[in-house]
């Protein structure tokens, strides 16, 4: 049988690059996938190419940078046994020229909305005894920027809420792990990063860009039973960058 069959997970910014490759991904191997994003016509796309894998996924609209979309998304799903909280902004900035709106939409997306999704989810998750949270973090979390404090800060905090909550539930068998791109070439990135995004081929040590695909592997790793003592770990999927 699947590694997931059976199982209900959620995937936030599911709508595109690699939150939409962790949905196919975990549809793929048996699991009833939630997508859920802002925009309902991309979302209705990962359905779709979920459906063309062969496998059942629903779209929900959601912020997850706002609360009462959060509680919402929460009564429409119920209860998953694998979360995946892979929604987030990465604009950048000089930290004298950051405006104090950016600075909040990044944390409520990045963290606040990671927080208290999670926070509503994992009850459900304890009681029966089982689960798999996973943070797509970065590895920002891990490096500095000159021009992304706010990014890189807020990719730290979801490490230390990922450490922390494997803490806090790991005992009642749910695991809660990071997994942190390199540079990964999706649209966004291209499009947003731009040629600091193209410059990382010379320094990270494979010489090239990750694949949504290869950081969608890491996290169905992470979140199946075969990574059952896997707990608090970060893992980089960054062709060795962070240790170049
Ligand atoms: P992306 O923009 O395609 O994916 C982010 C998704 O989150 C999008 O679908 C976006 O619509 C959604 N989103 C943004 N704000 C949201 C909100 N308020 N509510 C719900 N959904 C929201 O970019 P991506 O490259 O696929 O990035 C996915 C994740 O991976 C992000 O958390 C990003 O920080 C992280 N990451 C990406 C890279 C990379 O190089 N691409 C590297 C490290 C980490």
């Amino acid at each position: 049988t699947k590694e997931f069959q059976g199982k209900k997970a959620l995937v936030t910014g599911a709508t595109s690059g690699i939150g939409r490759a962790i949905a196919v991904r975990l549809a793929e191997e048996g699991a009833t996938v939630y997508v859920t994003g802002r925009r309902a016509e991309l979302g209705k796309e990962t359905v779709e190419l979920i459906e063309q894998a062969g496998g059942t996924g629903h779209f929900v609209v959601a912020d997850v940078g706002d609360l009462d979309d959060v509680r919402k998304l929460v009564q429409e799903v119920g209860d998953v046994d694998v979360l995946v909280n892979n929604a987030g902004i990465f604009p950048f900035s000089p930290t004298p020229e950051q405006s104090v709106e950016t600075y909040d939409k990044v944390f409520d997306v990045n963290v606040r909305g990671t927080y208290f999704l999670t926070a509503a989810l994992a009850p459900a998750m304890v009681a029966k005894g089982r689960g798999a949270i996973v943070n797509v973090s970065s590895v920002a979390s891990q490096l500095g920027s000159p021009v992304g404090s706010v990014y890189h800060a807020s990719k730290s905090a979801m490490d230390g809420l990922t450490r922390s909550w494997a803490l806090e539930f790991g005992g009642s068998g749910v695991r809660v792990n990071s997994v942190a791109p390199g540079p990964i070439r999706t649209e966004a990135a291209v499009t947003q990063v731009g040629e600091v995004f193209e410059s990382f081929v010379e320094v990270v040590p494979v010489g090239r860009h990750g694949t949504a695909e290869e950081v969608a592997e890491a996290v169905l790793f992470v979140a199946s039973d075969k990574a059952g003592f896997v707990n608090g770990a970060v893992l980089n999927v960054d062709g060795g960058l962070v240790v170049a």
